[in-house]
């Protein structure tokens, strides 16, 4: 009996759970880019911590404007300027630069673009609003607030901003150690020539190295093995010693060279076997001594599905990140017709476009064989049709997940 997407995805997630244990340090900023916070952050600080101008312009009290409409400068003040003995007499305006503190006394900021100069001082030719132009103490970020929480994934705004709290060091969740390797004896290295008529380059293990890379792992690269069940037994064992997660390739069908399944019965514990998906049914998961297992299907395509449906959200738990609902998925229109069989839960290729009414719809990529790679080049999003769904014909409602991060 398959099991359905959900539950293998809900049995990841469990084992994940409990098999959470993740260390943290401490880097500095500039070095946080990607990793995940394990504390919330405080900022230690208000900002901005002076009221300060948004525009070159003016600072008037508006006691003095009710007076006249017209008045005399009295200075000027800049960005930087420290105005603790600020001499302001009353019925005079100051001349103010965008950034330059504001003295407490005043009520507003008037654009320059808003008066006229002239040889008695400055005209305010329109109405004043109390406050504008200022921009208050902590109206971005309070002394004492939480700005970031824990379990976040710190990207390029995010650090931005906490860079103008004076933030130098983060204490992040430790990178997790992840062992892979590639099973088959058909396989050559990239950048070798192939090692005879029948073999082909070890794509899998190249891509499963971008995505942990991108993921933000320690990848422990133990190389090609062969189809032998003993080589296999030995890697396996010795990878779930090395890694708190072990990721093969390959080796997970029912064909006479398939070993990975069984080594992995032999030394730990598979957890389950077989999902109803499409691509990416012969999918293994287990545990060996203390690390977790992932046996990925050999095509290339099922490699990519399998990880990034079930892997990532696992990965992303075992590094202490919140499962957001950062995978957008919505329900559109398919505008070509969608070959599909009963029975198992298709993550189809399609390229989510925009047609000349100006409404959204989606395109197949075309052929969709999981051996066949050109089917996820110009793919933005998965088509996700239902296990119980038949032939899709073109104007259906079809349900979209538009491809996150990790494949842009
Ligand atoms: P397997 O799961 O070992 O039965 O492999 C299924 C298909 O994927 C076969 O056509 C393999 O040649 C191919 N394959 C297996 N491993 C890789 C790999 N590392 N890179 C590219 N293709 C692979
Ligand atoms: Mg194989």
């Amino acid at each position: 009996m398959l099991l359905t997407f959900e539950q293998a995805k809900k049995n990841i997630l469990e084992a994940a759970s409990i098999n959470y244990h993740p260390l943290t340090k401490k880097v500095a900023l500039f070095d946080a880019l990607d990793r995940v916070t394990a504390e919330p952050i405080i900022s230690p600080i208000n900002v901005p911590s002076f009221n300060n101008s948004a525009m070159d312009g003016y600072a008037v009290r508006l006691s003095d404007i009710n007076q006249s409409k017209l008045l005399p400068l009295a200075g000027s003040i800049f960005a930087g300027d420290d105005i603790s003995n600020l001499n302001w007499p009353i019925g005079t305006c100051l001349r103010i630069m965008t950034g330059a503190p504001v003295p407490d006394e005043a009520d507003a900021v008037i654009m320059q673009e808003q008066t006229e100069q002239s040889k008695s001082g400055i005209n305010f030719l329109h109405e004043i609003k109390i406050g504008s132009n200022i921009r208050y103490i902590g109206e971005d970020a309070k002394q004492g607030a939480i700005v970031v929480t824990k379990g976040t994934r710190l990207t390029i705004p995010t650090l931005s901003s906490l860079a103008t709290l004076g933030i130098a060091e983060i204490t992040v969740f430790d990178k997790l150690k992840v062992a892979i390797f590639s099973t088959g004896n058909e396989l050559s290295d990239i950048g070798n020539p192939l090692i005879n008529n029948s073999a082909i380059y070890d794509s899998n293990r190249f891509t499963l190295k971008l995505l942990l890379t991108k993921l933000n792992c320690q990848i422990i690269d133990l190389g090609i093995i062969e189809d032998d069940p003993n080589k296999i037994k030995q890697t396996l064992e010795a990878a779930s010693k090395l890694a708190d997660l072990v990721i093969t390739s390959g080796g997970v069908s029912v064909g006479d060279a398939d070993y990975t399944k069984t080594a992995l019965e032999e030394l730990g514990q598979i957890k389950f076997w077989k999902i109803a998906i499409k691509p990416g049914k012969p999918f293994a998961f287990g545990k060996i001594g203390d690390a977790l297992f992932c046996g990925l299907p050999g095509n290339p395509v099922s490699t990519l599905v399998t990880f990034y449906q079930l892997v990532q959200p696992l990965i992303l738990t075992l590094t202490g990140q919140n499962l957001l609902a950062s995978d957008l998925s919505f329900k559109v229109k398919t505008a070509t017709n969608l070959k599909k069989s009963v029975g198992r839960l298709d993550f189809q290729r399609g390229v989510l476009q925009v047609n000349s009414d100006g409404e959204l719809e989606v395109v197949s990529t075309g052929q969709q064989g999981s051996h066949l790679t050109q089917s996820f080049n110009q793919a933005n999003c998965f088509i996700i049709l239902e296990q119980e769904r038949g032939n899709i014909a073109k104007g259906e409602f079809v349900t979209v997940e538009l491809f996150n991060n990790l494949l842009k």
